[in-house]
């Protein structure tokens, strides 16, 4: 017989399911009631709680086998309308024009919570590696560039553990602007602003992603699943390799993790087709 749903709970799907056909995904799997609630309960907190501090949303309670990442092929965000760059197959000239198409963005409510400045993303526009982030802290907001501060630093050094330098590599973020009190960017600014970041990817056309934490891992590929499931494979992130590690402010807190984000980058290197050199990040 058929259920009836609460309609509070039949509206919170109808957001879902529309948030996810958002992001391009439209198959569904059925999950056990029990792993679904806890699945939802701990997406919730991680995607809408603001108070949940980096190093917390790295480090959570391990999850039911149900929550087992599964690579999501084309499931990720559409790239919508990129009529500005579209057909330009220089990638500092399509760069230029998603950045003037982002304009002086007030598309979300960051541009009126205290954002200084759009912070786009900084590197290598012919990069072969591109690092995500997920929002700009304060000191990215005040010099509008991507990982510039204590984190930055920290991510400056795994780059150059890696045998290679900043501007080698592109970095940016799932958000462009800073939110406030550095909370957890909410869905609404992911959906909004993440196009834009789809787009620099396409022009970009790095061979491989690293998602710095679980936000970014989870807002690019759309599952919901612990660190551990992320850490130590390969996604495909439409035709393109994404990995995942340890976001560096979380490594700022718990360094021993450094070791396993070594590994996470070894792993990347062997992709590219780099050198492994003998040490790691410090
Ligand atoms: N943390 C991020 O995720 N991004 C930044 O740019 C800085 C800190």
């Amino acid at each position: 017989m058929a259920q009836v749903l609460d309609p509070q709970l039949k509206r919170a799907l109808a957001e879902r399911v529309r948030y996810y056909n958002e992001l391009g995904i439209y198959d569904f799997y059925r999950r056990e009631p029990a792993e679904a609630n806890l699945d939802t309960l701990q997406d919730a907190a991680i995607l809408e709680n603001p108070a949940i501090q980096p190093e917390q949303r790295d480090s959570m309670t391990p999850r039911s086998k149900a929550a087992i990442a599964e690579p999501v092929g084309e499931n990720t965000f559409e790239v919508t309308n990129p009529k500005s760059e579209s057909g330009v197959t220089d990638p500092v000239q399509a760069l230029r024009l998603i950045r003037e198409d982002l304009g002086d963005c007030t598309r979300c409510r960051l541009s009126k919570q205290g954002r200084k400045q759009i912070v786009f993303g900084v590197g290598n526009p012919k990069a072969d590696l591109m690092f995500i982030g997920e929002a700009p802290g304060a000191d990215e907001d005040l010099q509008g560039e991507p990982f510039v501060g204590r984190a930055g630093q920290l991510l400056n050094n795994m780059i150059k553990a890696m045998g290679l330098r900043r501007e080698d590599v592109y970095i940016a973020n799932i958000i462009k602007c800073r939110p406030p009190g550095n909370r957890t960017p909410e869905r609404d600014e992911c959906e909004t602003c993440s196009p834009f970041l789809m787009r620099q990817i396409a022009a970009i056309k790095p061979k491989a992603i690293v998602a710095l934490g679980a936000v970014a891992a989870k807002t690019l590929l759309a599952i919901n699943a612990p660190m551990s499931e992320f850490r130590g494979r390969w996604f495909d992130f439409r035709g393109t390799k994404l990995a995942v590690t340890y976001h560096p402010a979380f490594l700022l807190r718990d360094p021993r993790q450094k070791k396993e984000t070594w590994k996470d980058l070894q792993m990347v290197m062997k992709e590219l087709g780099m050198a492994i050199p003998a040490k790691g990040a410090e």
